[in-house]
């Protein structure tokens, strides 16, 4: 008889979804999290080498985002809050996402929020978006 594998499906916007996190889950993970918006301070972008530490302390961080907009680095900045959104790709991947290995390609020097979620930076606190890669289902 046939075997019938039941697949949760997983809505990225709609934490009650999400499943809790536990170690080693992000092994076979398609790495959902790194499909969401993220917003990062400009420490953040000098770790990650986009922005000399120099520029970061003496240019207005509004013509940064404008050079960083320009190299498609980021998509947005927040004035207000002087917030930068790393920029996404069409099929919603964080630009540092590997698309095949599905992988961070920065995780040494990845911002602040990625290190923390999903167990204090989220959503839903201790609960993630996991979603297996079309491999291991
Ligand atoms: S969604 Fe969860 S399991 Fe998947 S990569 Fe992110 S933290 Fe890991
Ligand atoms: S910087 Fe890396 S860990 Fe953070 S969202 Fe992008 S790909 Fe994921």
């Amino acid at each position: 008889m046939p075997r019938t594998i039941a697949i949760r499906s997983v809505d990225v916007d709609r934490p009650e979804t999400w499943t809790r996190y536990r170690a080693g889950l992000c092994n076979t993970c398609r790495a959902n999290c790194c499909t969401m918006p993220l917003e990062v301070k400009i420490e953040e972008l000098v770790r990650l080498g986009w922005v000399d530490a120099f520029e970061a302390e003496h240019e207005p961080a509004s013509r940064i985002a404008k050079r960083l907009i320009k190299d498609q680095l980021i998509d947005h900045f927040n004035h207000k809050q002087s917030l930068f959104t790393l920029a996404r790709r069409s099929s919603g991947d964080c630009i540092n996402l590997d698309a095949i290995t599905r992988r961070c390609t920065v995780y040494e020097r990845r911002p602040e929020i990625c290190r923390l979620h999903p167990q204090t930076r989220s959503p839903r606190p201790g609960f993630c978006a996991y979603g297996a890669r079309l491999d291991v289902i």
